[in-house]
């Protein structure tokens, strides 16, 4: 068999062990499974939104309402946008799929952060085009500018907050390196974790609204993260209409579920929820700072759900996930990322205490 022969530069992503698999492999209950290893909300869900899951277990032969009228309308209020301004994806994931489809060819170039979410090179190399990346996992406007003005990327992501890493870039930063890039670069501002870094600090704060003044860049959000609606797969981008009427060429009809399009337009309302899970959050990251610093381990100031480590070489990031998996808790080793460092999603107080006497007897 002959594949497409772009595939043999791609690795396939590798997501976040499911509980399942400790279950299969070690023998360990479900219920003593610690899963921090995929940013999910470790308060689950609003109650809410499993009463409207309840509600509607007759609807499963429907297809959605393709228009999403309602889900749009609801979103555009929240955002102060129009509903032309708005496509939904199964998951923002598959919003970065459309774009990659949309603008790039082989011909094509993008450009990221040294360290950055996974997907953005693979679908971009899905589409033949050429990948580069800064050194720092920061997105420095130096390293970005010399960068733009050699190879002159298609396509510029900005993850902020930056994920497997966690640092952010302030809105003033983003919008400097929005103005320094000539319109015919498409710019992702990818905020899946925005509602952290803004509650952490207002100069992280990006709304789409920021950034609906220029043609050529979208804002990425999703309901996975301080939703707490990882297994429903909605996401979104905000732009332009003309941007999104494009993006809409590259959409099969009925990209989400029509229970998943329930649950995000109840989603739109749950305010409260993300103000309490982001409130448990920064409450129990001081225990992973207050740890790191008590046993002398780096870390990188985190904006968003999750914290990293970072290792000397004294510390192996791979063995030590490897013996927290066998002891049933679940993180993410970033050495496929180049790096000795672990991420770790910050649960519940439980979640963490146990993830702290695991990880201090591994390391004794
Ligand atoms: C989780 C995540 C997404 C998208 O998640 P979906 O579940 O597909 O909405 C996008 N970007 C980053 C950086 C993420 O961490």
């Amino acid at each position: 068999m002959k594949f497409n022969k772009v595939l043999n530069s791609i690795k396939t992503y590798e997501a976040g062990k499911p509980i399942e698999l400790v279950v299969r492999e070690y023998g360990i209950a479900p219920k003593d499974v610690v899963k921090l290893a995929s940013n999910e909300n470790p308060i689950g869900t609003n109650p809410a939104i499993a009463k409207v899951i309840r509600s509607h277990a007759d609807i499963a032969h429907l297809y959605p309402d393709d228009s999403m009228f309602e889900l749009k309308a609801a979103l555009a209020k929240k955002y102060n946008v129009e509903d032309t301004n708005i496509i939904i994806g199964a998951g923002s994931d598959q919003v970065l799929e459309f774009i990659s489809r949309a603008v790039l060819d082989e011909n094509a170039s993008v450009l990221m952060s040294g360290v950055t979410f996974a997907m953005y090179e693979i679908y971009a190399k899905q589409m033949g085009a050429k990948v580069y990346k800064t050194m720092s996992h920061e997105h420095k406007f130096e390293e970005f500018m010399e960068a733009y003005n050699m190879y002159r990327p298609k396509v510029v992501y900005i993850c902020t907050p930056n994920n497997p890493t966690g640092d952010a870039t302030s809105k003033e930063d983003v919008i400097a390196l929005i103005e320094a890039m000539g319109s015919d670069t498409v710019i992702v501002v990818d905020g899946a974790y925005m509602e952290y870094a803004a509650a952490k600090d207002e100069k992280y704060r990006i709304t789409p609204n920021d950034l609906l003044g220029y043609d050529n860049v979208i804002y990425l959000g999703t309901f996975s993260k301080a939703h707490g609606l990882g297994g429903m797969r909605v996401g979104y981008g905000i732009a332009q209409a003309p941007l999104i009427k494009e993006l809409y060429k590259m959409r099969p009809p009925f990209n989400i579920t029509t229970l998943s399009l329930r649950v995000a337009i109840e989603a739109t309302k749950d305010d409260s929820f993300v103000q309490q899970s982001v409130a448990l959050h920064q409450e129990q990251i001081k225990r992973y700072e207050a740890f790191a610093d008590e046993n002398s381990i780096g870390y990188i100031d985190s904006y968003t759900n999750f914290i990293t480590y970072l290792f000397d070489e004294n510390l192996n990031s791979s063995h030590i996930a490897d013996a927290l998996l066998k002891r049933g808790v679940i993180i993410r080793d970033l050495a496929s990322y180049g790096m000795n460092a672990i991420r770790i999603t910050i649960g519940t107080e439980e979640q963490n205490s146990t993830f702290f006497r695991h990880f201090s007897e591994i390391i004794a």
